[in-house]
């Protein structure tokens, strides 16, 4: 007899991504039933959320899913998870339908135990058509805006034969490309005396089947010269680096307590681009700081614009109760949206300007659906229809570039 369906829903990163799958895992191991489609189902027993709290909006985007949950499966009872649920565990208590708040040492206990692969975990629930491996947790970093670090802990990393086990696993799965994931992935292993660096070449040296892998956000001061050597050298790693500048101006680098500043930046990126000349570097910028002022913010934006970035992540400030920014004044802000929108314009002019460096040429993609490929170098593109199985590799050839959108066809 199928068990009681669940519904599993994620906000935020993708480490919360990851978790969700992990709980999918979870359930269905508990002989819960996994809801397939969440628009027609309408026997939803029990609805999981994993919140995310690492701004305001990401605490308002976390009730309002809570909400039109409870308005969706009236009679379903809502359990509440992630960074949200253990920051502020009162305020979703309260939410219409919540009956439980799993806090994150419970989390821990509960989803990190199982694995991909068959020994623990023989069903796949990932629902996405990239799999997000969670590799490692925490960061005993203290940047002075960053509430996640003080709620998820010091750095735990996966064993390296625990990670290849389950590459080999979601390869077998038909996955041609793993994200790894982790809150500070440049950190992992450091607790044993290993290094992400080192996790790389084992993967590297692995004759049996992997999928390509691409890695989540890396630190500034965690990317080696040896790091970017092995992703320059084996084609097993996508030419794509995610690395958080946050502001442009050294004055509010050192108030965010971020161990660089702008001339090592500088430094990094054109060693990226000397020794990876393809590939995608994003960044996260935060605007709005408490003191960006005028003359901070058109450093930022200057900078930013001499930067060989092709992905902006730009995010308004907001305070977070606990961090030692929160306790500093914002008066000298005075137009947020505007600094945020200014960039992100920016951003986009500098997208479309790398995009247009591929048209013509082919590129190694992950199909995520019949009509969309992700190019190693992390250009979405639009194909016309393939048959060709969703989760593989293909080759495609971008044909057309456009500020909005790439083209493309499958070779
Ligand atoms: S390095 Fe990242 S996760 Fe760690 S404290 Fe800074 S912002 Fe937070």
């Amino acid at each position: 007899m199928p068990g009681p369906k669940v519904l599993v829903a994620a906000t935020g990163c993708k480490l919360n991504q990851a978790e969700a799958d992990l709980w999918k895992a979870w359930f269905v191991q508990n002989g819960y039933e996994l809801a397939e489609d969440a628009r027609q189902e309408a026997s939803v027993k029990v609805c999981l959320v994993t919140t995310c709290t690492v701004t305001g909006r990401a605490d308002r985007s976390s009730v309002a899913l809570i909400r039109r949950l409870h308005r969706r499966y009236p009679d379903a009872k809502i359990k509440v998870t992630g960074c949200g649920a253990t920051r502020i565990p009162e305020r979703m208590a309260a939410l219409p339908g919540v009956t439980r708040i799993i806090g994150y040492e419970e989390k821990e206990n509960l989803i990190v135990p199982l694995r991909y692969g068959k020994d623990s975990c023989d069903v796949f629930v990932i629902s996405r058509n990239r799999a997000f491996l969670r590799v490692g947790e925490g960061c005993e970093r203290r940047c002075s805006y960053c509430v996640v670090s003080r709620i998820r802990g010091p750095v735990r990393s996966k064993p390296k034969e625990t990670i290849l086990e389950e590459l080999h696993a979601l390869h077998s799965e038909g996955f041609g490309e793993v994200v790894l994931v982790a809150l500070n992935l440049g950190l992992w292993g450091q607790e044993r005396g290993e290094s992400l660096t080192l996790l790389l070449k084992r993967i590297e040296q692995e004759e049996r089947g992997v999928p390509r892998i691409r890695l989540t956000s890396l630190e500034p001061d965690t990317v080696s010269d040896e790091l970017l050597g092995v992703l320059a050298t084996s084609p097993r790693f996508c030419p794509h680096l995610h690395i958080p500048l946050q502001s442009g101006d050294d004055r509010i680098l050192e108030q965010m307590n971020r161990p660089y500043r702008t001339k090592e930046f500088s430094r990094l990126m054109n060693k990226v681009t000397r020794m990876l000349p393809d590939a995608c570097i994003g960044t996260d910028i935060i605007t709005s700081t408490p003191g960006e002022d005028e003359e901070s913010f058109a450093r930022t934006l200057e900078f930013m614009r001499a930067m060989p970035f092709n992905h902006l992540h730009v995010f308004t400030y907001s305070a977070r109760p606990g961090t030692p920014m929160a306790n500093m004044s914002s008066k000298s802000v005075k137009t947020p949206r505007e600094r945020t929108k200014l960039l992100r314009a920016e951003g986009e002019r500098k997208s479309f300007e790398f995009r247009k460096r591929f048209q013509g040429k082919g590129r190694e993609a992950v199909l995520l659906s019949p009509t969309r490929a992700l190019t190693d170098n992390y250009i979405d593109v639009r194909i016309s229809h393939t048959s060709r199985p969703v989760r593989s590799l293909v080759d495609v050839k971008i044909t057309e570039v456009t500020p909005e959108g790439t083209i493309g066809i499958v070779k």
